[in-house]
């Protein structure tokens, strides 16, 4: 689904962040990235998604197929990508299922085809706002204005189920996840991933890997992916921390 092959990417200062990165994710699977602060993780998630703040200056993505090198972060979206907080602007007067509704059928116009019908919208908030507790009087809010963490994180995956991307990448950069917010996460990113997507996972919260199973979990430190193993690393990382491998 996604290969990432030695990929470079500079800030539009040319200081380079990601030094060579090597990541084959199929579908199906859940890969994390851990490492330590600075390391470049959300660079790597920002690059996939196409942020202009960042340029490729060597290697490729390729997303079913096709070098994604070139997309704009729409066609990205509209392909199937999704970054978590890609949408955190606060729109008073628009409510999150008005605004979901408009990101379901620009994407589904961008595909050429119909807009979803009121009656299969409808079906499809309610299946979603059960699987992640989300009461009604929510749905009506104005998007993120007053939003708790907790209430940010919720959107966030409800977004995520809505849209059904093919590749989720969730970039759990906030200090700020209690253990409410890790369940919102871990049971959206339970509830969504079946063999036909695919979930990156960045995070340096080890906890966040007891409520999900990675396929695999790679460590990037200064830029590059310096080790990849299974779930256990995560825990011999919890156990070690990283100067063990950095240096
Ligand atoms: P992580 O998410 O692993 O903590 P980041 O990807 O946020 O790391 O950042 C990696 C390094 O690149 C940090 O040293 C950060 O300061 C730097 N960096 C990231 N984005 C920019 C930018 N737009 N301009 C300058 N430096 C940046
Ligand atoms: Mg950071
Ligand atoms: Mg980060």
């Amino acid at each position: 689904m996604l290969k990432v092959q030695n990929l470079h990417a500079s800030t539009q200062e040319g200081i380079e962040i990601l030094k060579g990165i090597n990541l084959e994710i199929k579908p199906g699977e859940v890969h994390a990235i851990m490492g330590p602060n600075g390391a470049g993780k959300s660079t790597l998630s920002s690059v996939i998604a196409g942020k202009e703040e960042y340029e490729i200056t060597e290697g490729d993505i390729n997303f079913l197929g096709d070098s994604i090198n070139e997309d704009a972060p729409e066609e990205r979206a509209h392909k199937g990508i999704f970054l978590s907080f890609q949408y955190p602007v606060e729109i008073p007067g628009v409510s999150v299922t008005n605004f979901i509704k408009a990101a379901i059928n620009e994407t589904r116009k961008a595909r050429g085809q119909e807009e979803m019908s009121a009656k299969d919208l409808l079906a499809l908030v309610r299946q979603n706002a059960e699987k992640l507790n989300i009461k009604k009087d929510f749905l009506g809010r104005s998007l993120n204005e007053g939003f708790s963490g907790g209430e940010k994180k919720r959107n966030e995956i409800f977004q995520m189920l809505m849209l059904d991307p093919k590749l989720a990448i969730l970039d759990e950069t906030d200090s700020g996840l209690d253990i409410d917010a890790l369940r919102i996460v871990a049971d959206g990113v339970n509830s969504f991933k079946n063999e036909g997507n695919a979930v990156l996972l960045i995070t340096h919260y080890q906890r966040l890997l007891d409520y999900i199973q990675p396929d695999f979990v790679h460590v990037l430190a200064d830029g590059k992916i310096i080790k990849t193993g299974d779930k256990t690393l995560a825990l011999e990382l919890e156990a070690k921390g990283y100067d063990w491998l950095v240096n």
